[in-house]
């Protein structure tokens, strides 16, 4: 507070006032004065009350905490965030909802959205994943025509299953994350009960330049609890809230909730190698292979202040990274690097990063100057240019990222050259599905499935129904009958349907 700072009522400009109940009127029964600015300030701020939501991840909630590291990865990456055992660093985690509005049940079978701001003193570093370590789609230029079918259908207004389904059918690549959204993980008890997953595959720069691709793992310590359809959809009409009040709430009693951070490390040669693409978001890197390596502890301890400010002003972006952290050829991170700060300036403002929440709480030095709502003294009397002879900002050759040995020798638009990578869509669900699913999830998950596909309807529902019996079988043969008897379709009918696409 400054010496002048005092407690009573004031008008945003500080002007002190008294009637902040009663507008001024022509007598005590008149018209309404014009002059009484303080009614115009009240309603005309709370008319603007409202931002932008996010086109996706509307309906979110988070909290403030820290990353502590466990054990020394610097073989792998210089990051100073991973530099010393012991290393505690603050971290923001927001958590969301994908395809629903900012109103909309905590409770909806959909992924879960899993971002994380490191404040480094290397600058922030966000990793902005799911709950799932695969995507619907790999390629950016297919997202939002995606996320059409999740929102509303142009004419209903409605939740369209037909729109998802005909999409999914379309485009088999989805199937993996269709069956673990199908899955009871796709319904999680809250936000503390699942996994996190940086998704994409990035890339670790050691001290001597080399590079390793990478896997991010946030492995819940509470364990996993999924809701059963049936009980999301219960929770969904006794509390719409479920998971903001769980977070909160288990915060506030002192219950932390954590999360075990680990990776998996793949060369530049095996990535050459691998009998996947190993930047194919819709895939994962099996663990026998790719063992998961711990790197350190998140806690989460601080619920945030103010929901506005510091949740919903959070802006994350795949494209911050720091010094010892990059990118890789996947497709879709690729796309999210330029999409998700495009989004950004859109909903908070080209100064989005200017907001408290946002801001890099170490050092900021660049030529970026004026734009609306700037707020940080905008360099003050400092040069606007570089290079130039006045200011005392440098270059440090030290942080200069290695060049990087490119392969192909002409621009493309597809891995035609994928072995089993591009267009096998299947082995890695059949694998999950047969492998790692106990009996009891595979029902559950058959049964939701069912559920799900039972809301296809109008003139094209029989062909996107055989449409996606088709991805079932191919994956699974007991599933695609199980299912289609749920569906009460005849499977021999299918059959050959399956056999005309072939
Ligand atoms: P593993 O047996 O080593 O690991 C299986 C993984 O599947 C575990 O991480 C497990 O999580 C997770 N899992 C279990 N049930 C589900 C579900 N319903 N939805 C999503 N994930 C689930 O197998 P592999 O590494 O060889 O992979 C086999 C299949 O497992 C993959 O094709 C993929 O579908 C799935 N998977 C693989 C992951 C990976 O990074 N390799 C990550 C997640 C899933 P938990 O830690 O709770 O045991």
């Amino acid at each position: 507070m400054s010496e002048q700072a005092h407690n009573k009522l004031t008008t945003a400009s500080g002007r002190i006032y008294v009637e902040n109940e009663n507008t001024k009127t022509v007598g005590p029964r008149g018209p309404v004065l014009l002059e009484d600015y303080i009614l115009h300030e009240k309603m005309a701020h709370f008319n603007r009350e409202r931002i932008p939501e996010r086109v996706v991840h509307a309906k979110g909630s988070g909290a403030f905490g820290t990353f502590t590291i466990t054990n020394d990865i610097t073989q792998y990456s210089k990051a100073k965030v991973f530099n010393k055992l012991g290393k505690k660093t603050k971290v923001l985690l927001r958590f969301s909802t994908v395809g629903g509005e900012r109103g909309s049940a905590d409770t909806e079978r959909d992924p879960r959205g899993f971002a994380i701001k490191f404040y480094t003193e290397d600058g922030n570093w966000d990793l902005v994943g799911n709950n799932t370590p695969v995507f619907f789609v790999k390629d950016p230029k297919k997202f939002g025509d995606f996320i059409h079918t999740q929102k509303r259908d142009p004419y209903t207004n409605l939740k369209s299953p037909t729109m998802m389904w005909d999409f999914w059918s379309l485009n088999p690549e989805s199937l993996h994350q269709v069956l673990i959204l199908m899955s009871d993980r796709g319904t999680p008890v809250g936000y503390r009960h699942m996994h996190g997953f940086g998704s994409h595959t990035f890339s670790l720069i050691n001290a001597k330049n080399e590079k390793f691709f990478v896997k991010f793992h946030f492995k819940t310590a509470q364990g996993i609890k999924n809701f059963t359809d049936s009980e999301a959809a219960a929770m969904k009409s006794k509390d719409m809230d479920f998971s903001q009040r769980d977070l909160l709430e288990a915060i506030e009693s002192g219950d932390f909730p954590k999360w075990n951070m680990k990776i998996q490390v793949m060369t530049e040669a095996e990535a050459r190698t691998v009998t996947f693409n190993p930047f194919d978001l819709t895939k994962v890197w099996p663990h026998s292979d790719f063992p998961l390596i711990d790197v350190g502890t998140l806690e989460l301890n601080q619920n945030p202040d103010n929901y506005f400010a510091e949740i919903e002003q959070s802006a994350f972006a795949p494209a911050h990274v720091v010094d010892g952290i990059g990118y890789s050829p996947d497709k879709m991170l690729q796309g999210r690097l330029l999409s998700y700060p495009d989004a950004h300036r859109y909903r908070l403002g080209g100064n989005y990063e200017q907001i408290p929440v946002n801001r890099c709480p170490f050092a900021v030095n660049n030529y970026q100057r004026d734009g609306q709502m700037r707020v940080d003294g905008n360099g003050g009397r400092l040069p606007n240019y570089f290079p130039n002879s006045f200011d005392e900002i440098k270059i440090d050759e030290s942080y200069r990222e290695p060049s990087e040995q490119l392969e192909s020798t002409i621009a493309d638009w597809y891995d035609r050259n994928s072995k089993i990578g591009g267009n096998d869509h299947y082995s890695q669900p059949r694998a999950l599905f047969r492998e790692v699913m106990t009996k009891e999830e595979q029902d559950n998950t058959i049964s939701n499935v069912i559920g799900a596909m039972s809301g296809i309807s109008g003139p094209k529902r029989d062909l996107i129904v055989n449409r996606q019996l088709c991805h079932w079988f191919r994956m699974d043969e007991d599933f695609g009958r199980r299912v289609a008897a749920g569906l009460g379709v005849n499977v021999d009918a299918v059959m050959e349907n399956m056999n005309a696409l072939r």
